[in-house]
C-alpha cells in the first residue's frame, strides 16, 4: 500500500469544498489531523464560547469523515512540532492543508512546510477559506487596500471557482497514529456549565450550516437589505460561526446566493457585500498582524481611553471598572445594549446592528479602551475570529481601516426606536424591562458624548 497522506484540518471543518482533502485523497490513503495549538507564539488561544463550538465541530467532523473512510487523529501542542512528528510516525508521503492568514498561523505553517519538505515529504497548501488571497489583490499602486468600496468593486468583479463536492469514500490507511480523546481536551465548560442556551441555539457542523443557508436564501434574502437592520426579526443568515469554523465555505455561500440573484437582486447584492466585509477584515489582518492590539490610525494612541491597569484620564478607575462590568452583564440601563449583551452571553452571538451600538457605547460614552470590548467578544462569541473581531472593533472605535467616523456616536435610545420600534428584541432579552428592577442609565449620554468629542478633537491630527 502507498504511504499515507495527512490532511491537516484547521478553520475548514468540512468535507465538501475542501481542496486540501481532495488533494490528499488523490495522493494516497488519507487520515485527518486536528491539532489544538495553544502554545505557538502569535496564535491566539480560543475564547470560552469558541472552545465549546470546537468540541462539537470536531464531533461532527469525525462523523462526516467517517462516512468517507477517513480517520481523524487529535493531537495537542505547538503545530510546528506536532504536525511533522505525526507525519513522521505515520511514514506519510504528503501533508495537505488549506491556508490560514494570521501571522502566527502563517509562521507555524511555513515551519511545518519546511520541515516536511526537508524530510522528503510533499507539503501543499490550498485556498479554501477566503475568496481572495490577500497578497494577490492590490491597489494600482501595488499596496494593500485601505478602503472597502474599491476593494469590493475589484474583488466582486472576479469569477470565483465553483465549490467541490465531498470526495468519494476510500479504504482507510492500514494504520494511523494514536491520538487524544476529545474529552481529554476539556473544551466544554465544567462548573458552572453555562452552555445550555448555546446548545439550544446552535448545532455546529456542515449539515446545519447548509440547512441555514438554504432556509435563509429561500425565506429572508429578498428582504435582507431592510430586515438585516432589525434585531427583533430573523433577518440575517446567522452563518457567521459556520463561516468562522469553515463548516461552509465562502465559495459555497457565494454561489448559493448568486443563484438567487434574479429573484432577489437587492438582497443578494447586499448580502454579497457583507461577505466582502469578511474578506476585507482578513485583508487587513494579513497586512496588519497586530490588528487586535494596535490602532491602525496611530493618532488614536493618544486617545485617553481607560483600560484596566491604568487610571486613564476620562474618569477614575473604580468607576470605569464598574461600568465595564455593567456593560458585560447587560445592566447599563440602556435597553438595546443590554439586550445585545445578554443575547451574547446566552447564545454566543449578537446581531450586527446591536454589536455596533454596544461597541460605540463602550468606547465613546464610557471611554473604555476598545481592546477590552474586543477581548470580551473574543471570549463570548461563537463566531469570534482573529480578523473580523478586532477589525470591527477598530471600525467602531474610529481608529480602524475605512472606519466609522469617530464623531458618529450612536445614541442607543434613538437606535432602539429606529431598529426595534415595537420592542420585540429588548423585551425578549430583558424580562424586567419597564419594572423598578431595571436600572437607570449608567451614563449621561449627552455629557459623555461631548467629552468624547472633546477628547477626539484634542488628538494630534484632529485639533
Ligand atoms: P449576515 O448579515 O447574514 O452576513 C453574512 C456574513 O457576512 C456573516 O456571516 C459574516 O461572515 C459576514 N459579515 C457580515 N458583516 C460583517 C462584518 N462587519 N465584518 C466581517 N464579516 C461580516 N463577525 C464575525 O464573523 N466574527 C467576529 O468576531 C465579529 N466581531 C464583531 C465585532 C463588532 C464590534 C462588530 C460591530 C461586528 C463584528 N462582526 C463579527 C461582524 C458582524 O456583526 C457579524 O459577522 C454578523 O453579525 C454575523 O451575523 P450573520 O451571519 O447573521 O450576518
Amino acid at each position: 500500500m502507498s504511504s499515507p497522506s495527512v490532511v491537516w484540518f484547521r478553520d475548514d471543518l468540512r468535507t465538501a469544498d475542501n481542496p486540501a482533502l481532495h488533494a490528499a485523497m488523490d495522493a494516497g490513503p488519507t487520515f485527518a489531523l486536528y491539532v489544538l495549538d495553544e502554545e505557538s507564539p502569535g496564535i491566539r488561544p480560543l475564547g470560552g464560547a469558541a472552545r465549546w463550538w470546537l468540541h462539537y465541530a470536531l464531533v461532527a467532523l469525525r462523523e462526516e469523515l467517517g462516512r468517507i473512510g477517513v480517520p481523524l487523529v487529535l493531537r495537542r501542542g505547538p503545530a510546528a512540532a506536532v504536525v511533522p512528528a505525526v507525519a513522521a510516525e505515520a511514514g506519510a508521503g504528503g501533508l495537505f492543508w488549506n491556508r490560514r492568514y494570521g501571522a502566527g498561523e502563517r509562521r507555524a505553517d511555513a515551519a511545518v512546510k519546511q520541515i516536511a519538505r526537508s524530510s522528503g515529504r510533499r507539503a501543499e497548501s490550498h485556498q479554501a477559506s477566503l475568496l481572495h488571497e490577500p497578497w494577490e489583490l492590490t491597489t494600482r499602486q501595488g499596496g494593500p487596500y485601505k478602503v472597502f468600496t474599491p476593494f469590493w468593486k475589484e474583488l466582486s468583479s472576479r469569477e470565483f471557482r465553483h465549490p467541490l463536492p465531498a470526495p468519494e469514500g476510500q479504504r482507510a490507511p492500514e494504520e494511523t497514529p494514536r491520538g487524544d480523546s476529545l474529552e481529554q481536551w476539556g473544551l466544554l465548560p465544567g462548573d458552572p456549565d453555562w452552555s445550555g442556551p448555546l446548545t439550544e441555539a446552535w448545532t455546529p457542523g456542515p449539515h446545519a450550516a447548509h440547512e441555514l443557508l438554504e432556509e435563509f436564501a429561500d425565506a429572508a434574502l429578498t428582504d435582507y437589505s431592510e430586515d438585516r437592520e432589525r434585531p427583533g426579526l430573523a433577518g440575517t443568515s446567522r452563518l457567521s460561526p459556520y463561516l468562522r469554523w469553515g463548516h461552509v465555505s465562502p465559495f459555497e455561500v457565494w454561489h448559493a446566493i448568486g443563484r438567487r440573484r434574479r429573484e432577489a437582486p437587492e438582497g443578494s447584492a447586499a448580502f454579497a457585500s457583507e461577505l466582502g466585509w469578511r474578506e476585507f477584515a482578513w485583508h487587513q489582518l494579513y497586512h496588519h498582524p497586530d490588528l487586535a492590539t494596535v490602532n491602525l490610525r496611530r493618532e488614536f494612541d493618544a486617545y485617553p481611553w481607560w483600560s484596566a491597569g491604568d487610571g486613564g484620564s476620562m474618569g477614575d478607575g473604580g468607576e470605569q471598572a464598574a461600568l465595564l462590568a455593567r456593560w458585560r452583564r447587560g445592566t447599563t440601563g440602556l435597553p438595546l445594549v443590554d439586550a445585545g449583551q445578554r443575547e451574547l452571553w446566552a447564545t454566543g452571538w449578537m446581531h450586527n446592528r446591536v454589536r455596533m451600538v454596544s461597541a460605540s457605547l463602550l468606547v465613546k460614552n464610557l471611554g473604555i479602551d476598545w481592546r477590552l470590548g474586543e477581548q470580551w467578544f473574543w471570549d463570548t462569541l461563537v463566531d469570534a475570529d482573529p480578523a473580523s473581531n478586532p477589525f470591527n472593533w477598530q471600525w467602531a472605535a474610529g481608529c480602524g481601516a475605512d472606519a466609522s467616523p469617530f464623531f458618529r456616536i450612536f445614541n442607543p435610545l434613538t437606535q432602539e426606536k429606529v431598529h426595534d420600534p415595537d420592542g420585540t428584541y429588548t423585551r425578549r432579552w430583558i424580562p424586567e424591562l419597564g419594572t423598578p428592577e431595571y436600572p437607570e442609565a449608567c451614563v449621561d449620554l449627552k455629557k459623555s458624548r461631548a467629552a468624547a468629542l472633546e477628547a477626539f478633537r484634542s488628538l494630534p491630527r484632529n485639533g
